[in-house]
């Protein structure tokens, strides 16, 4: 028998109208007996979602504030939820355990993760599962990552029949405190979950059907992607494609276990797949970009030839606990591209190093880049690709700042100025729509 995974986001479980139709999704096939859910997140625009209700209690409640008002919010949905959905359900303990916590938690992983944990009780409740709690099962390493005894811990916890409800967004550390993953991590819950419950497929049940070839506010009636692969993927979420967490992959690509994005407002839409191979036929299957990077820029006559230059540099970055994301070079520069985060308030003295250490002719650091990656395993089998995705920049008239090829010929990233982001992708799109490319 096909076993899946169903994992549904905040918008997915909103209130008890949105959580009978997850309900009834999960129902409407006998293989989905896994269940993950998220916090109920925001109803309307103007609404709060729970986790950022819970993290602005732990936030008053470290600075000595008044916290009964988000307090007084997630007690009113949660009861809410409980009536409207005809469960016995009291949410009333656990705030009073929130609340006693509230001031004392360093961290606010524990509070943060209670949407996922009452979303999760209730859901157990009403579809008569198993509930099975993270803290027992999903195990995060000292160094923050995940695992992989959580596969076997947790893969034993859902053995036996019928349904199970394993919360999103949280495991445990190893003194047994309550960790979350990073925003969105219920994704990473549910690729956790396919791969200890050995499911057949990982349905992602989201606001939207699946994912476009770009940001559809970017670009309206930007063409939905059918299929794409881990490594595809990778690259568009990790460049800013928000549909799927970026590390949701990692769990299930080496069981090779298929991802299904899928709309729960619009389930009998076909969503996008993916999988770990594809028949390419276009070149190009998406583009994705994000803003709030910068780059050093370094140039001395004869690096070529200076052996240890590029170990020099990269120790400094390392030195400074800064991790970088592309490095384009030519024979006497190199570029070092990294996100503004990773360098606030070092900028200044990893230049100092650099200028002390390795004492290149120019050395400068621009600022407000935005960087846009086009992918697509196709296009390693097609001429004239990176001709195609320059003129397009071009034609649109912004500047383009750095260009670089992937060694995987699967992806070309391009920065341009921030302020160009939405310009360069529309072009970008437009360029390669329809495209089916020169072999
Ligand atoms: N509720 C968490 C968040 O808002 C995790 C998730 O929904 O995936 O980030």
């Amino acid at each position: 028998m096909q076993r899946i995974t169903c994992k549904f986001g905040g918008t997915s479980l909103a209130d008890a109208a949105c959580i009978q139709n997850a309900i009834s999704i999960v129902k409407a096939n006998p293989a989905r007996r896994f269940v993950v859910p998220s916090a109920p997140g925001k109803r309307e625009a103007q609404d709060k979602k729970i986790t950022d209700l819970l993290y602005a209690w732990h936030n008053m409640a470290r600075q000595g504030l008044d916290a009964s008002e988000p307090r007084r919010i997630i007690e009113a949905r949660f009861s809410e939820l409980a009536r409207d959905l005809n469960t016995t359900f009291d949410v009333r303990p656990c705030l009073e355990e929130i609340a006693a916590r509230a001031a004392q938690d360093e961290t606010p992983d524990y509070m943060a993760s209670r949407g996922e944990y009452l979303n999760g009780r209730l859901m157990a409740e009403v579809l008569g599962a198993v509930f099975v709690d993270p803290a027992e099962c999903i195990y995060f390493k000292r160094n923050g990552e995940l695992d992989p005894v959580s596969y076997e811990r947790l893969g034993d916890r859902l053995k036996g029949e019928g349904y199970y409800v394993i919360p999103g967004f949280y495991g445990v550390t190893p003194d047994g405190a309550v960790k979350t993953f990073s925003r969105g991590g219920s994704d990473v819950t549910g690729a956790i979950v396919a791969r200890a419950s050995c499911s057949d497929l990982y349905e992602n049940w989201t606001d939207v059907s699946g994912f476009c070839m770009a940001d559809p506010r970017i670009v309206a009636g930007a063409k939905r992607i059918e299929e794409v692969t881990y490594r595809e993927l990778r690259e568009l979420s990790y460049m800013g494609a928000t549909v799927l967490h970026d590390e949701a992959i990692f769990p299930v690509r080496e069981p090779g276990i298929p991802i299904h994005i899928l709309n729960s407002k619009a389930p009998d839409q076909p969503g996008t797949k993916i999988v770990a191979t594809r028949k390419a036929s276009a070149p190009v299957c998406g583009i994705a970009g994000r803003s709030g990077f910068s780059m050093f820029n370094i140039e001395k006559t004869l690096m070529n030839k200076e052996h240890g230059f590029g170990r020099k540099l990269l120790s400094i970055l390392e030195e400074m606990q800064v991790s970088w994301e592309h490095m384009p070079s030519g024979i006497d520069t190199v570029s070092i591209i990294v996100k503004d985060d990773e360098i606030k308030g070092k900028g200044e003295a990893i230049l100092e190093a650099i200028e002390r250490q390795l004492a290149p002719d120019d050395l400068s650091l621009t600022t407000g880049l935005a960087i846009i990656a086009t992918v697509g395993q196709g296009m390693n089998h097609h001429v004239g690709v990176a001709a195609r995705l320059t003129g397009a920049i071009a034609g649109a008239g912004v500047n383009l700042r750095v260009i670089d090829q992937g060694s995987s010929e699967m992806n070309i990233i391009i920065g341009v100025e921030s302020r160009d982001l939405e310009n360069a992708v529309r072009a970008i799109y437009e360029a390669f729509n329809d495209w089916n490319g020169t072999a």
